[in-house]
């Protein structure tokens, strides 16, 4: 499996001189399965740029076709999804994943953002490419999709919750955990689960812990919860992911060096640290 990072800011894009080495846009990553297969993590602003890429390959004539797997429907989630060129392609196919007790209760909510008050689209029925929805049962068995086994399990997010979903093909792991804000007691049984021994954990790393402290209401992880996660599923590499907003690129070399010191202090020397940045890949 090969991942792109196109997004990695949380909250809201966050363009400017001091943050383009990291990069500004929201939560998007483009999986490329062994088989050849494109999934996309979550539609932030990131998947704007992604897909001018995929307009150079047939996504342009209505060729394509993508699974996307949303975490939740936060804007920083979705927001690029009605500036996605390729939805706008008659003969293009996608079909979204996201947590849902139903497709028809995913689909109510991805259409309020295309409601007329937030998007001139009016609807998701305006699209030119065909659009399925799947609804992925957060305490459910999980789905087989294009050859890769898919789990998702809920974690806490502030008043609300977000889907962390592993991914398996041919013996390769790789574990989507954003926006995470696990109780004092860490990940539930079920999530810890979920991480264990995934050779790649992208983790929301949005804070400092100090940082987090003072917003502990926003439902997002520190380095801390991070690396206790990472360390106690023993995982082969962390990808820290969706930093904060505000957080220059500096402020990011920082938190990444001190991630790596808490990792160690967990025991966690053998494990790799990524810190994602916008047009990085990394294979598993
Ligand atoms: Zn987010």
């Amino acid at each position: 499996m090969e991942l792109t990072f196109w997004g990695v800011r949380g909250s809201v894009p966050a363009p400017g001189a001091d943050m383009n080495r990291y990069g500004g846009n929201t939560s998007c990553v483009e999986l490329r399965t062994q088989g050849g297969d494109l999934f996309i993590l979550d539609s932030g602003t990131g998947v704007i740029p992604l897909g001018r890429k995929l307009m150079t390959t047939p996504f342009c004539k209505g060729g394509g076709e993508a699974d996307i797997f949303l975490s939740h429907a936060h804007w920083d989630h979705i927001q690029g999804f009605p500036f996605f060129p390729p939805i706008f392609v008659p003969g293009n196919r996608f079909t979204i994943h996201g947590p849902a007790r139903s497709s028809g209760m995913l689909e109510g909510i991805l259409e309020g953002q295309m409601n007329p008050h937030f998007s001139p689209l009016y609807t998701m029925k305006n699209l030119g490419a065909s659009i399925d929805l799947v609804a992925v049962i957060p305490d459910g068995p999980g789905l087989e999709c294009r050859g890769v086994s898919v789990t998702g399990r809920m974690n806490p997010h502030g008043p609300t919750e977000a889907m962390a979903y592993r991914f398996e093909e041919n013996g390769r792991s790789l574990v989507y955990a954003s926006d995470a804000g696990y109780p004092e007691s860490g990940p539930s049984p079920e999530v810890r689960e979920l991480y264990r021994g995934a050779d790649v954990l992208i983790h929301d790393c949005t804070y400092t812990p100090e940082d987090r402290a003072e917003r502990i209401n926003r439902g997002f992880s520190s380095i801390a919860e991070a690396t206790r996660a990472a360390a106690e599923a023993q995982v082969k590499t962390l990808v820290m992911f969706h930093y904060d907003q505000d957080y220059t690129d500096e402020d990011v070399d920082e938190l990444c060096a001190d991630c790596r010191a808490a990792l160690d202090a967990r025991g966690g020397r053998d494990i790799g640290i990524v810190p994602a940045r916008e047009g990085d890949e990394l294979e598993i």
